[in-house]
């Protein structure tokens, strides 16, 4: 006989996580979070090298303000106050550094104190900065599920859902500096301007216009109180497992799950939080029309990210740490964004604290899978000579541009480790290394909500919008649709504040 679960999550990170919590916070009493890897925790947690933990992928969030979409989703989940937050400068949370016109400019957070900085450093475009955060406010005002209060009703329609960052901001102001500034934040979600909508990076970039903060012991923070908080809840984890096939269909609900293990399930919902084309490969074919499947191939990753992690020693003050660095080769973001950019990339550089006093210093450029995929076919533990070589010279190009960026640290820098979007294949089972897992282009129907077999359900950062807000906002979404929008309603009411 099959073992029964009320739910079945497939993935354990930040999507899983969020969703094991919104459903047994429902009521659902037998929950199973299935995850191929050792551990939970996918993107969300962290590694350790040298004795030395590191973020693996999430490094800081929006929103994370009192009463801010993260604070309060965190709270619904039960977890905001398993983790301190470590909010960065208001004034210069992030500061972009343009090299080929040799402009800095700083971000700072909170919407009048963004506003009034941009007006100072771009003296004669108030009306446009005016303009564009109205229209961000609009946006947001118009996005139900960006309130828990309001996650309840459906979106109403929006012109900027038909515009692309790119053409917006073109129709905003003449002043390029400008338009590439507000597009800088895309290295959070990995869409080209010319790819998204004005509405969807809206979405995405407002809880950074709220406040900008790092986490006390990083990501793996966020995912040890998750973990803490599901135990107490009873849900169970099988890590090291996959769900191989999903067998007799009846009435258009699959009856039967079959994990790697062998073990035999049946549930009332299954949710995916897995890549597009992974979940794809293992639905039964026979069950849904070929243009299914065609739309998921039609679907483009992001790009992933070549990181170089190093260390400070603790007689090293470290430059700007309350701040994310943003280095732009040239005023052309969209450029930089999209497949085949030659030269060196953007560059995000962040500090954040180690154990034992080292400063840690990270520094991400977006890398697209074409770079690599020659050695696709390598394991991590064997990978060829020549990748090896050119790891290396990466490495020491983002040094030396770490170094360019900071002078004081040459000769202090420790390189710790490197990854590229092969490591992020092979440790985080994203397809091509993808940082943010499919792009959000403008028109795209992603593959999200209920399935054609009604018992599967589609969610995690390809369904809606990524990063670790946005996954967990999908889970709130695909949870509403779950539990149906009057018990949705009613278990917002008495979780939130
Ligand atoms: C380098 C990097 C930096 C980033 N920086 C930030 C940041 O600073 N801020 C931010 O908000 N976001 C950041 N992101 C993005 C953010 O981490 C993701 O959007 C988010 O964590 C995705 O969560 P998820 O649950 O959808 O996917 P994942 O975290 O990938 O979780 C999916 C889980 O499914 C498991 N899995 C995969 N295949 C299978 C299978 N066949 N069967 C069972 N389990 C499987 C994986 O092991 C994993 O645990 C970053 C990402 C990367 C890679």
């Amino acid at each position: 006989m099959p073992e029964r679960y009320d739910s079945i999550i497939i993935g354990a990170g930040a999507g899983g996580l969020s969703m094991a919590s919104i459903l047994s916070l429902a009521g659902r009493g037998k929950i199973l979070l299935v995850d191929k890897a050792p551990r939970p925790g996918g993107a969300l947690g962290g590694f350790t090298t040298n004795g030395i933990a590191f973020d693996a992928g999430f490094h800081f969030t929006g929103a994370l303000n009192d009463g801010g979409l993260f604070d309060r989703l965190l709270r619904l989940c039960g977890v905001r106050d398993r983790i301190t937050p470590k909010f960065l400068d208001p004034d210069r949370a992030n500061i972009f550094h343009f090299e080929n016109s040799s402009a800095t400019i700083e971000f700072p957070y909170g919407l009048k104190r963004l506003q009034s900085s941009l007006k100072s450093q771009f003296p004669g475009e108030s009306n446009a900065v005016e303009r564009y955060f109205e229209d961000i406010s609009r946006v947001i005002e118009a996005t139900p599920a960006l309130n828990l209060a309001t996650a309840h009703l459906p979106p109403k329609p929006l012109k900027e859902e038909n515009i692309t960052l790119k053409t917006y901001l073109n129709g905003l102001t003449d002043n390029r500096l400008l338009r590439e500034t507000l597009s800088a934040l895309i290295m959070c979600h990995g869409s080209a301007p010319s790819e998204i909508s004005m509405a969807d990076n809206a979405r995405l970039c407002f809880g950074f216009y709220e406040s900008v903060a790092t986490l006390q012991g990083g990501g793996e923070a966020l995912v040890n109180a998750f973990l803490a908080e599901l135990a107490e809840r009873g849900v169970e984890i099988a890590c090291g497992e996959e769900l191989v096939e999903i067998g007799t269909v009846s009435e258009r609900k699959a009856e039967r799950f079959v994990l790697k293990s062998g073990r035999e399930l049946e549930t009332d919902e299954l949710i995916f939080t897995l890549s597009p084309t992974t979940v794809a490969s293992i639905l039964p074919k026979q069950h849904f029309p070929p243009a299914f499947f065609h739309r998921i191939e039609s679907f483009e990753p992001t790009p992933g990210f070549f990181t170089v992690f190093a260390t400070l020693p603790e007689d090293v003050d470290p430059m700007d740490a309350d701040s994310i660095t943003s280095i732009y080769p040239v005023d052309d973001i969209d450029a930089l964004s999209l497949p085949g950019w030659k030269g060196p990339g953007a560059l995000a550089i962040i500090h954040s604290e180690s154990t034992g006093g080292k400063t840690v210093v990270t520094a991400f450029e977006p890398l697209y899978w074409d770079v690599v995929e020659s050695w696709a076919n390598s394991t991590r533990l064997n990978r060829p000579q020549e990748y090896l070589e050119w790891k290396k010279s990466k490495t020491e190009e983002i040094l030396r541009r770490i170094i360019s960026q900071f002078p004081a640290y040459s000769g202090k820098l420790e390189w710790e480790t490197s990854c590229s979007p092969l490591t992020y294949r092979d440790y985080l089972y994203h397809d091509q290394g993808a940082a943010y897992g499919i792009k959000h282009k403008i028109g795209q129907m992603n593959l999200v909500g209920q399935a054609r077999l009604r018992n599967i359900f589609f969610a995690g950062q390809s369904a809606i919008l990524p990063g670790v807000l946005g996954t967990m906002t999908a889970s709130l979404l695909i949870a509403r649709i779950i539990l149906g929008n009057a018990e949705f309603a009613n278990l917002i009411a008495q979780h939130s504040r």
